[in-house]
Parts: structure tokens; C-alpha cells; sequence
């Protein structure tokens, strides 16, 4: 079976799609992902870079190093991730593919940042910070 993840942003400017399945899915409370999406809480879709190709018009991208978040400069949309310690893999928003419903996140990140009121009831596993290991963690 040949894989294929596509999606985009609201107004269609930019595409983008995956030629293998995503190594990675996730929920992040972290009050950054609820700044920079407006929701109680984020949910990404992770590829490696390498496999993901995309059409149409570039994203804009807004972040400190070495984190950028990047988004359509025409509906605003978020698209994805990006850290720069581990620049070899992408983060869609979940909500940026075109069959969400295909990607049930698998881990809980940022719980310490969790609000109080939103509840997931769920038996995923539950990280204090981030789930995507970057260089340096101590394990
Ligand atoms: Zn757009
Ligand atoms: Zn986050």
C-alpha cells in the first residue's frame, strides 16, 4: 500500500503532502501551541522532513529559536513545527491534514501546562514536557 498524507491550509494556498505514514502523533498542552492555535490544546501529525513535499505558496513562519511555528500569511491558518535541534523532522497541526481522523494521538505532551478545566479522558501516556525527544534529553 502506497501511503499518502496530504493537507493544507483554510484557503488552499498551500499544500503539502507525506509519501510515508507519520512516525509521530500528539497532543501539547503547552501554553505556546495554545497561543499560537487559539485552542485549549494542539494536536501534531510528525514526519520526517525528508518525506513531506509541498505545493503552492511558501508559509510564513513566526518563533524564537530554535523553535518555528509556520502558517498561511492569507488565512492565517497554523501548518506546522519545526525545532532546529531536531531539524530533520516536521509537525503538522493536526487539524491542517485532510483526514484528521486518521492520526488518534498516541501520547499526551506538557500536561504541567495543562488547563485546569480540559479533561481528556483518555489512557494515553501523560509527559510532564515534550514527547518528541530532542538531542540532550536526560532520560
Ligand atoms: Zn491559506
Ligand atoms: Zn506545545
Amino acid at each position: 500500500m502506497t501511503a499518502s498524507h496530504t493537507g493544507g491550509c483554510r484557503c488552499g494556498a498551500i499544500k503539502f503532502e507525506a509519501s510515508v505514514d507519520p512516525f509521530y502523533t500528539s497532543y501539547c498542552h503547552c501554553g505556546d501551541c495554545r497561543r499560537a492555535t487559539g485552542a485549549p490544546v494542539a494536536a501534531f501529525v510528525g514526519f520526517l522532513a525528508e518525506d513531506v513535499t509541498f505545493r503552492g505558496r511558501e508559509a510564513s513562519t513566526y518563533g524564537e529559536y530554535p523553535v518555528k511555528r509556520s502558517f498561511c500569511a492569507t488565512c492565517g491558518a497554523p501548518i506546522a513545527y519545526r525545532d532546529a535541534r531536531i531539524d530533520d523532522q516536521i509537525f503538522f497541526m493536526l487539524g491542517a491534514m485532510d483526514r484528521p481522523e486518521s492520526y488518534a494521538p498516541t501520547v499526551h505532551g506538557y500536561v504541567s501546562e495543562q488547563l485546569p478545566f480540559f479533561q481528556v479522558d483518555d489512557a494515553l501516556p501523560r509527559m510532564e514536557r515534550h514527547t518528541a525527544p530532542r538531542p540532550g534529553d536526560v532520560s
